[in-house]
């Protein structure tokens, strides 16, 4: 009930009036009450027992009508003494007190009280019993063997408690609008305080509950204004910081999210803290539930998570290996908080698949050239030892010159090839012009003629619709078909058929050379694009070919931003396609810089 501030300071200004009021009024009571009963005693020593009534009194006694004169004298007195419905007068006797007469005339005896006690001892009765009856005082009127009466004279204590009870009741009144007014202004002097405060209050909440709503600033200058605006300070400052870290953490979510490399994170449990998409990808991992050492040691035998933890914390420790068809660099490390203590392991995932590949082809490569140069240079260096040594006939002779030339011109002839895609790996620049096609496939066609009719083989060309002009890089293209085309002859057995065609489709040139030859074998097709890759070595080499035709045309194609596909059957023949785009906003614009290499 008492939980708000405001019904507090309104409960203290009650209880602080409360005890004022009541101490005032105990204070104001007491005073009272003393001031009535030491107004009466004074009154009575003073203005009764003076010094020339007490030795009337006295000698009052001495006469024989004593207790006459006594009770004329007292009468007679009677004004002096107050006598009225309040207070009167009382004649005792001095021996025991006993009741003889009195101012009032339906008293007959009085109650022995101690003030008549000590008058009958001899002294002035006058103490304040605060407890009795009345305010009294008893004065023994003395003769010679003590006293003879005692004049007992006793107010009522109805006045002074009428008195008192006024006095109580305004009080209370008093007290009872003090309370009205300490509620009333408690209520409104503590609002003043509480306002502020519940506003501070309803602000951090909201900011506990992550809104961070700046406010007001507050003109006051005291200590809640000085609160409200320091808190205010305070929820910009956390807004900011909020800001910030959380755009810093969907920036490094962001990073991670779209980071090709694999990151996994571990705490030192080894539980899965985070995982991002690539990791997932590489490692093949649906359930967010790994475990560092349950999944790592699939993969490495000596890979363990206390090593990371424990022994090796500020080492980073690189592996690889063949996974889940990806050839993959793991890096761990521990990572640590700011107190420097370890909060568990990093793994990057680096998927190194194609440089992998990359490294192995170029190593297949140079294994390919070498031995490709060393079968001719092996015959060429034994031909020339044999004539040095002049051991043969002219004819001889002739026989090995004529393969030392053409050995050479297959060297030569390689290497051409190889300077050619060195050329084309380094990017170089097409020389494009925008020509038809047509003309250029019409004139390959009769320039092989002689080579198909050697074979009795007929060679064509289909035009299905027109081709508008395209930029190509003649010299170069021209090469591709020229290679694919001589392919499908020497790759056709004799009487066989070779077809070109092209054709105008969905903004691409498309241009097709089917033969109906011996075909490839359908496990050789996929690779036939591959450098030095061929079906049969030894016949290709026999027909002076290098293996690197295939390879060349993809690489110039492309470099178009065209597709070469090649599909085969096995001794029905082979179908090359070549699809060229014809707006090549994506190539360099065809400029007039000529490109000096020649093909071939
Ligand atoms: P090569 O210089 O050996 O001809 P290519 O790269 O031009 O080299 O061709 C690679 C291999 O592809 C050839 O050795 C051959 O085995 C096969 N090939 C190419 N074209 C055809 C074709 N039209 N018919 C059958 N086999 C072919």
């Amino acid at each position: 009930m008492l939980k708000s501030i405001q019904s507090k300071l309104v409960l203290l200004f009650i209880l602080v009036i409360l005890s004022v009021m009541l101490t005032v009024g105990t204070f104001i009571v007491t005073n009272v009450t003393r001031f009535y009963y030491s107004d009466f005693m004074s009154q009575i020593s003073t203005a009764v027992f003076t010094e020339d009534f007490v030795p009337q009194l006295e000698e009052a006694t001495e006469s024989q009508r004593s207790f006459q004169k006594l009770s004329e004298l007292l009468e007679a007195a009677s004004g002096r003494i107050g006598v009225d419905s309040y207070r009167n007068y009382a004649i005792l006797d001095g021996k025991d007190g006993s009741f003889l007469t009195g101012s009032d005339e339906l008293l007959t005896q009085v109650e022995m009280t101690d003030n008549i006690l000590a008058a009958l001892s001899g002294q002035v009765g006058n103490a304040v019993d605060n407890n009795g009856q009345y305010m009294e005082y008893a004065y023994p009127i003395m003769g010679e063997n003590g006293p003879v009466y005692i004049v007992y004279i006793y107010e009522t204590k109805e006045e002074l408690n009428n008195f008192s009870g006024n006095m109580l009741s305004i009080i209370l009144q008093a007290l009872l609008v003090a309370l009205l007014i300490a509620v009333v202004l408690g209520y409104l002097l503590s609002k003043t305080i509480t306002t502020p405060i519940k506003n501070l209050t309803d602000r951090a909440e909201k900011i506990a509950e992550g809104e961070f709503e700046i406010g007001e600033e507050s003109p006051s200058k005291d200590e809640i204004g000085v609160l409200t605006n320091t808190f205010r300070t305070m929820g910009q400052r956390l807004r900011e910081t909020v800001q910030e870290v959380a755009s810093q953490n969907t920036k490094l979510e962001k990073i991670m999210e779209y980071s090709t490399d694999g990151i996994v994170a571990f705490d030192t449990e080894g539980e899965l803290l985070h995982i991002n998409p690539s990791a997932k990808k590489y490692l093949s991992i649906r359930e967010e539930n790994i475990r560092f050492d349950e999944f790592f040691s699939n993969i490495f035998s000596d890979v363990s998570l206390g090593d990371f933890l424990y022994l090796n914390q500020d080492k980073q420790i690189i592996k690889e290996s063949d996974y889940n068809n990806y050839y993959l660099k793991f890096h761990f490390g521990s990572f640590k908080y700011s107190d420097d203590t370890v909060g568990g392991v990093i793994v990057d995932v680096q998927n190194v698949t194609e440089s992998r590949k990359l490294e192995l082809s170029r190593r297949e490569f140079v294994a390919n050239v070498s031995h490709e140069l060393r079968t001719p240079l092996t015959t060429v260096k034994a031909y020339i030892e044999t004539l040095e040594s002049g051991e043969v006939d002219a004819m001889m002779q002739t026989k090995f010159l004529d393969t030392i030339h053409r050995e050479t011109d297959r060297m030569t002839r390689l290497v051409s090839d190889l300077l050619i895609l060195s050329r084309l790996d380094n990017g170089v620049k097409l020389n494009l012009t925008r020509m038809s096609i047509e003309p250029i496939l019409r004139d390959i066609t009769e320039k092989l003629q002689f080579e198909a009719r050697k074979k009795n083989q007929s060679l064509s060309y289909t035009m299905l619709n027109e081709i508008p002009a395209i930029p190509i890089d003649y010299d170069r293209m021209q090469q591709v078909i020229i290679n694919i085309v001589s392919n499908a002859i020497k790759y056709t057995p004799n009487n066989g058929s070779v077809k070109l065609y092209s054709s105008y489709v969905s903004d691409n040139a498309i241009i097709r050379i089917v033969d109906n030859g011996m075909g490839i074998p359908e496990k050789d097709v996929k690779r036939i694009f591959e450098r030095f890759y061929r079906v049969d070595k030894a016949r290709s080499r026999e027909q002076g070919g290098t293996g690197l035709g295939l390879a060349i045309a993809k690489e110039i194609v492309n470099a178009h931003a065209g597709d070469i596909s090649l599909e085969s059957r096995l001794n029905e023949g082979t179908e090359v396609v070549i699809t060229l785009p014809v707006e090549k906003s994506f190539l360099q614009e065809p400029d007039s810089e000529e490109d000096s290499t020649a093909l071939v």
